[in-house]
């Protein structure tokens, strides 16, 4: 017990970071990583650090970062510390800055040092023809190891004077990790539990870069350890490259200070068998102004879509996760509280993007009348309609049951505020006979003598005249009034477009038809 109250003190501050590649928009999967990662450092007071890993310079995007951060205010997920987001005792957190402290290079030469790392100075022909000659000897997975590294050149083969002098001549070179042959790596990763690999199926990765930039695999060890990285959350991609990750915290003497590993499903499409197309997977929360330059066209994504920020990030939390008692519209506090990694699902998650639609729906229908109306009205601004702000409250009020996306509120109500052109000729072949005009001209002639204009009046009074005048289709009276066969209640409609506007679409629809 007393034992355990001290592990349990000892237990680190939560300190997690998102550490996206700024190589262009970010997808589905990238900030449902981030999001876990905010709901676990909410869930334990702990903090939550942006981290830009631009190493690979070959792959940088113009844009990227802004995008990246502009997409975390968007689903409102702001890390404490962070690029865009403010300093921390750890700064900076662009990894092409910290470079400049000298850190990679120092873990670096520690694991040469240490003789876990070595120099290759191997040319990318060299490379090839070794992958060639694998791939003819029918090695299924040709890779740089303890074996094929025997034959190449580098400082674990070439003679010490040999290194030196390739060395002090600027020769190009990368630092590979010297992976043990044949050892079984065992890590502990909170999602999947125990995860035992061979080194056999791990090749020497590159740690630092001919240009001198360190790669991922080691600048997130570095950053992690330096920035007091508690747990890394990522995603599923990372797996196959955790035990040489293992490894190098191993070398270093860091294995006690290894960050818990925690990797995320994989999302997939709806059917469950295959990964999320990639047009789905994309999470384009660009300021419209921005394109990612490699695209031909600017993509619209959830953002552009008209998704509430709110109701994507509750879809999302729900892709791998969920409370366990089917709940499943949350605020994000209430994420935050109920968030466990424990709940967090091994296999992969799959996206319905039409669930996704019925989830914005469910958030619209929670907005009030006002808050609708307010997000409606620049639609009519742009248009050049102006009407009262009562009049738009209730038009919300009436067609929110139609829609799923504030967006779609003019297309599912256009006709109260434009007097239709055209009649929707399914309905108009299906109903309208040879005394349809002399009977819908009688109901107008009903219409001009009520004074009282609303819905319950024209409820009562249409009941009226389909005895004293004859029977009057109602679906009819709707496609008169409003060009379409479907809609909102009636009355209610009728009444929202009121006596003028209602006698008058009425006439002239008999005038035409
Ligand atoms: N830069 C890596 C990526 O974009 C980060 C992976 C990690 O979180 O460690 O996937």
């Amino acid at each position: 017990m007393q034992l355990l109250l001290s592990l349990q003190l000892m237990e680190k501050k939560v300190r997690v970071r998102f550490a996206p590649s700024p190589t262009g928009g970010l997808h589905m999967g990238g900030v449902r990583t981030a999001l876990f990662n905010y709901l676990f450092a909410k869930k334990h007071n702990g903090d939550f650090i942006l981290r830009i890993e631009d190493t690979d310079q070959t792959r940088f995007v113009e844009g990227a970062e802004d995008y990246i951060i502009n997409a975390l205010k968007w689903c409102g997920i702001e890390p404490n510390e962070g690029v865009g987001f403010g300093d921390g005792p750890h700064k900076p957190y662009r990894q092409s800055e910290r470079k400049e402290l000298g850190i990679y290079k120092k873990y670096t030469d520690r694991l040469i040092e240490s003789g876990h790392a070595y120099y290759a100075f191997d040319t990318s022909e060299e490379l090839d023809e070794m992958r060639k000659r694998l791939e003819a000897a029918k090695v299924t997975a040709p890779q740089y190891n303890a074996i094929t590294r025997q034959n190449m050149r580098n400082s674990l083969t070439l003679p010490e004077d040999e290194v030196k002098k390739l060395l002090e001549s600027n020769a190009p070179y990368v630092v590979r990790l010297k992976v043990p042959r044949n050892e079984d790596i065992r890590f502990n990763d909170i999602i999947r539990g125990w995860v035992t690999v061979n080194s056999s199926q791990v090749d020497d990765k590159v740690l630092l870069k001919s240009d001198g930039m360190p790669t991922y695999h080691l600048a997130h060890i570095v950053d992690d350890i330096e920035m007091q990285i508690s747990h890394a959350v990522r995603g599923e991609e990372w797996l196959p490259s955790a035990p040489a990750h293992i490894l190098i915290y191993r070398y270093l003497g860091l294995e006690n200070e290894m960050p818990k590993l925690a990797h995320l499903p994989l999302i997939l499409n709806p059917d469950g068998n295959g990964k999320i197309s990639k047009r789905e997977a994309r999470f384009p929360v660009f300021p419209l102004s921005w394109k990612d330059p490699r695209e031909a066209e600017p993509f619209v994504g959830y953002k552009e879509s008209g998704y509430y920020s709110a109701a994507f990030i509750n879809i999302l939390a729900l892709l791998g996760w969920n409370p366990g008692d089917n709940k499943e519209i949350m605020s994000l506090e209430e994420m935050c509280s109920l968030f466990e990694f424990e709940r967090v699902s091994k296999s992969g998650a799959k996206f319905d993007p039409e669930k996704a639609k019925w989830f914005n729906q469910q958030y619209l229908r929670h907005k009030t009348d006002e808050e609708l109306a307010n997000e409606f009205k620049p639609t009519l601004i742009a248009k050049g309609i102006t009407k009262d702000d009562n009049f738009i409250l209730n038009f919300c009020k009436l067609v929110k049951e139609k829609v799923q996306f504030t967006h779609e509120f003019w297309e599912q109500g256009k006709y109260v505020f434009e007097a239709p052109i055209t009649y929707d000729e399914k309905v108009i072949a299906k109903k309208w006979n040879d005394s349809s005009k002399d009977l819908f001209a009688k109901l107008a002639d009903v219409f001009k003598g009520i004074n009282d204009w609303n819905s319950t009046t024209l409820h009562d009074e249409f009941a009226k005249a389909q005895t004293s005048i004859g029977k009057l289709d109602m679906q009819l009276l709707r496609v008169l009034v409003t060009g379409v066969g479907g809609g909102p209640q009636l009355f209610d409609m009728l009444a929202l477009i009121g006596k003028e506007n209602t006698i008058s679409r009425l006439e002239s629809a008999l005038a035409k038809l």
